[in-house]
């Protein structure tokens, strides 16, 4: 049992009297059955008219019981004769359920019940039941006792306020120890319901307590970060004036403001972890480059990122054109290179000769040895795990330099009280707009039933000289059969439009292939292009201008917001046809319904993370977070931004109340960041 508290971080009785109910029940009164409401979860006491097995293409037994004001059956699927026989007409049961509504009235189905004996007055719960998150071996029963115990000596326990008053009285909150009190036993008048949604008192202050907590040890990590040693990376003037010069557009006023914050980051002696957020089509390669700059001027190496090889690839095409009268050396590594041109690009990057390298997770992997890293880019944050953007930080020559800058890039807009949350080790920078001439895409959400409109689409959008892409999205787990579904696909588009030029991308195509089919479709040579998921992120080709996604009702909404990224990037507005299969599961129609009506990617992400939860939304990061004793990020997001000044107020001037609330709500776990 010790062995499975600690897991729960439970060693004493203090940490014990923090282990909150996850919710509750109330079996403090015996409901009349005229009074139960549909889905209440209700102690019921009444007696036994009939007890009948039945058999309706299974067996079960249904009880009929009435106590007076009305008629309520329990439903048995699977009973013994034992069980039967204790149904005796006449005998008075009380049961625990929810209750449903069934054919004749409500039902209970598989309910708690007990056979009482004739005439008992047995007592009813004092307090209202407190379900508690549990393992396998501790039963709620246990949990209860414990703690009932433990509540015993609550009063001689040391339980400070850490609370800065002023929260408290702003919100009028009850005292620590009342609070846990009444959530392990609620006196019988309180409302189940504020409990279940959190709207009860005692659950918003310890609620508050715990994200204050979060954010403490959030933002503990991120001061020791900054107190490391970094490199002092400012842009030569005539750099920034070469480069921006030659560039065919004008940077957006966001850009600008994006860039000087980076900029007075990199400025610092001190590591810069800055999270740069921009909708799909934003332009943040653009400022990834001219942030480099600052890390050129100062002859400091620069890594750059990416998730996937087309992405990096095209990463690797943009900075060596726009790095082409300069005189730098770009790098590639990449897991398909080479074992010959792999040395190469090693021995470039450890001599210094390389100033820039561009490529994959490659770039982190061990033996590849930087001599003067000062400037890490991440791109799709979302894709790599902490454990990665700590691995290239510990590519940086530490003794010599310090530590290299981090600038980490997404284009999966987090809704910003999450961010301030999840991130709040990370300072953030927003682009909050797109480049001028952008034209809003269309989205028409189509039945498969209706293909053949679509078809007829595709056909005028090539004769007005456009193009195309057609998705084939994972249908099955397996990349071979996703391949191969959008090989089928291909085939059979050729078959309708035996005119068109169609090619076909996908993930088991050859770089070097995969490469000439998208040179080709940029080039305009293919009218339409069936693609795998490959094409997600980062591909562009303004002359395309329609993007139709088959099944398109199993990719989750960051992934589709990706995928119709890649239209509406020219002159022309875009169309994007989301073809699925009925029937929609809920969850799906409004993924579908959302993408029909907004194309903003913050406000996508703000439903994503209604229907996914947070965990999912943030992937592998922060996982931690999501484990809170009795928060919920999406209940208590509104609180979050005003906790944060009183996290950076507690952690300077009372640094040991900092410590005992982290210690308190988050106990030995690892702090964030550090996992
Ligand atoms: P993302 O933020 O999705 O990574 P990109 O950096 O790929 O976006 O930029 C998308 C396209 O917009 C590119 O073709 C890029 O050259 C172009 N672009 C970037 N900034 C501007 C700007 N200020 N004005 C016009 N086009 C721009
Ligand atoms: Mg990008």
């Amino acid at each position: 049992m010790a062995k499975k508290l600690d897991d729960y971080g439970i060693k004493n009785l203090k940490d014990l009297l923090f282990h909150l109910p996850s919710r509750y029940e109330d079996r403090t009164r015996i409901i009349p059955i005229a009074q139960c409401q549909l889905n209440q979860r209700a102690v019921i006491e009444a007696s036994v008219e009939t007890c009948q097995s039945v058999f309706r293409g299974k067996r079960s037994m249904l009880v009929t019981l009435s106590d007076g004001s009305g008629i309520l059956t329990l439903r048995f699927f699977h009973f013994s004769k034992q069980q039967q026989a204790q149904f005796s007409q006449g005998a008075t049961v009380r049961c625990f359920g929810e209750v449903r509504r069934g054919k004749k009235g409500w039902e209970m189905i598989h309910p708690e019940y007990r056979v009482l004996k004739d005439f008992a007055q047995e007592s009813v719960e004092e307090h209202l039941t407190a379900i508690y998150p549990t393992t396998e071996g501790i039963g709620q029963g246990r949990w209860r006792l414990w703690i009932k115990q433990a509540l015993t000596q609550i009063r001689n326990l040391q339980f400070p306020e850490l609370l800065p008053s002023e929260l408290l009285e702003n919100n009028k909150l009850p005292d620590l120890v009342s609070c846990l009190e009444i959530l392990h036993q609620p006196p019988p008048n309180t409302s189940v319901d504020d409990l279940n949604s959190g709207k009860h008192p005692a659950i918003l202050r310890l609620s508050l307590e715990e994200l204050l907590a979060h954010q403490i040890s959030l933002r503990q990590v991120r001061l020791e970060q900054k107190r490391d040693k970094a490199p002092k990376l400012i842009t030569k003037k005539s750099l920034r004036e070469q480069f921006i010069k030659q560039l065919s557009f004008d940077l957006t006023s966001a850009q600008e403001r994006v860039l000087k914050e980076i900029n007075n980051d990199l400025a610092n002696p001190h590591p810069m972890l800055r999270l740069l957020q921009g909708d799909v089509g934003s332009g943040k390669t653009v400022v990834a480059a001219i942030s480099a700059l600052a890390a050129l001027s100062k002859g400091f190496q620069i890594a750059i990122m990416a998730p996937t090889e087309i992405l990096a690839e095209q990463h690797f095409k943009n900075f060596t054109a726009w790095f082409e009268d300069f005189d730098i050396n770009i790098g590639w590594l990449s897991g398909s290179l080479g074992a010959k041109a792999k040395r190469e690009s090693l021995a470039a990057l450890a001599s210094g000769e390389t100033n820039i390298l561009v490529g994959t997770h490659a770039l982190f992997q061990e033996g590849v040895e930087y001599k003067k890293l000062g400037l890490c880019i991440i791109d799709e944050q979302h894709r790599f795990g902490v454990h990665q953007r700590l691995a290239l930080r510990e590519k940086g020559n530490f003794e010599k330099y310090g530590i290299p800058h981090q600038l980490i890039m997404t284009a999966t807009p987090i809704p910003r009280t999450l961010a301030m949350s999840a991130y709040a080790d990370l300072d953030v920078s927003v682009i909050d707009e797109l480049p001028p001439g952008r034209k809003p895409v269309t989205t028409a959400v189509i039945s498969e039933e209706r293909r053949h409109k679509v078809l007829e689409r595709v056909n005028s959008i090539v004769r007005e000289g456009r193009q195309v892409y057609w998705v084939c999205p994972l249908v099955e787990e397996s990349e071979h059969l996703q391949c191969q579904a959008a090989e089928i696909t291909a085939q059979t588009l050729s078959e309708v439009f035996p005119n068109l030029k169609i090619a076909l991308v996908h993930g088991r195509l050859k770089n070097a292939q995969k490469e000439l089919v998208m040179q080709a479709f940029k080039a305009g040579d293919v009218n339409l292009l069936v693609a795998t998921t490959v094409i997600e992120v980062g591909v562009d080709v303004p002359n395309a201008n329609l993007m139709v996604i088959e099944n398109a009702e199993r990719l989750g909404l960051s992934q589709l917001h990706q995928l119709r990224g890649r239209i509406g990037r020219g002159a022309d507005s875009g169309y994007c046809v989301l073809l699925y299969k009925a029937p929609l599961s809920d969850t799906a129609k409004l993924r579908l319904q959302t993408m029909r009506e907004t194309t903003d990617g913050f406000k996508i992400s703000e439903k994503d993370l209604q229907i996914r939860g947070p965990g999912e939304l943030l992937g592998t990061r922060q996982t931690g977070l999501m484990q809170m004793r009795i928060a919920d990020i999406l209940r208590d997001a509104h609180l979050i931004p005003g906790l944060q000044d009183y996290a950076d107020d507690i952690l300077s001037t009372k640094p040991k109340h900092a410590q005992a609330l982290v210690r308190r709500w988050l106990g030995d776990r690892l702090r964030y960041g550090m996992v």
